[in-house]
């Protein structure tokens, strides 16, 4: 099978376009998931310091046997960590998890515009940049209006942006934003989280093409050029949705997927979104 490809971030590091995300994987279960996305083959792990997992993510980097360099670690800065010294502190706590002196990507999780000032915890991202701590930097979750005071007030521009795209929310607007301004765009819940595996213009794209609903959906992701990783604790299943290397969708089979776009957001709007766990 083909191998994974990487895209060029804006700062010309690479990113391997599939990888494995762990949000809802309870932690005593998540070295043993993915050390098996390991032994499948996927180098690109997606955490977060809200799910709780990173301690668990790290010891399986360590039981892998991959060297650091051949594993690409992201993770985010939690909603209650808003002041430079909360997200300085927090970003020690997260290597210090992972057992690294570095991740590959670090990325603030929400914008919560009504609740802070978000160019406060971008700048002390753009601290752990400089140092090298974070090879890259990025936001989750962020419309055009957020970035834009990002590149108006402070220094880095964004590497990446972390949005919630599937076929019933396929985020025309922002992911053009992000491609104007040499921004990857990052695919969260990129099969609604199962939902749009029984539509039946999937199953029938799935049916001509003899793959899976859930193969059929993150091929569309991935030859839009967005970044996924899909979130599975099925072997079988991580197994399926690393399969995408040996097919192609045709431009037809692109623009029907596309076409089902209905504004279906599963996760909050980021405009009003506020919630800060205690
Ligand atoms: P997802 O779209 O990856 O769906 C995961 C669910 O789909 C699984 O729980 C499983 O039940 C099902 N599934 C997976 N593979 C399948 C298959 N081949 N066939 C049938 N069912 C299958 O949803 P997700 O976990 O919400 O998103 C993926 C990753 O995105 C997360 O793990 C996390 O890393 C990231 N994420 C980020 C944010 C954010 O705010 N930045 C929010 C949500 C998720």
């Amino acid at each position: 099978m083909a191998g994974v490809p990487a895209l060029t971030l804006n700062n010309g590091n690479g990113i391997p376009q599939l990888g494995f995300g762990v949000y809802q994987i309870p932690p005593p279960q998540t070295a043993a998931a993915v050390l098996s996305a390991f032994e499948i083959g996927y180098r690109h792990i997606d955490t977060a310091q809200m799910y709780e997992n990173e301690k668990e993510v790290g010891e399986a980097v360590a039981a892998s046997g991959l060297e650091r360099g051949e594993v690409f670690l992201t993770s985010k800065v939690n909603n209650n960590r808003q002041t430079r010294e909360e997200v300085l502190a927090s970003f020690d706590e997260t290597l210090a998890k992972l057992g690294t002196d570095y991740v590959d990507l670090m990325l603030i999780h929400w914008p919560l515009p009504t609740v802070r000032d978000f160019t406060v915890a971008w700048k002390a991202l753009e601290e752990v940049y400089r140092e090298g701590r974070a090879r890259s930097i990025g936001v989750s979750n962020f419309e055009p209006h957020h970035i834009r005071r990002l590149l108006a007030e402070t220094d880095i521009p964004p590497s990446v942006n972390q949005i919630e795209v599937h076929p019933y929310l396929i985020q025309s607007e922002v992911r053009e934003f992000d491609d104007e301004h040499q921004i990857v765009t990052e695919a969260w819940s990129p099969i609604a989280q199962g939902d749009v595996l029984d539509d039946p213009v999937i199953t029938s794209v799935a049916r001509t093409v003899g793959r899976t609903p859930a193969q059929v959906v993150l091929r569309w992701h991935i030859q839009r050029g967005d970044v996924v990783f899909p979130k599975s604790v099925n072997r079988e299943r991580m197994r399926e949705n690393f399969a995408l290397f040996d097919f192609e969708l045709s431009a037809q089979d692109m623009e029907t997927i596309s076409s089902l776009d209905r504004n279906g957001r599963r996760g909050p709007n980021p405009n009003e979104f506020a919630w800060v766990p205690r």
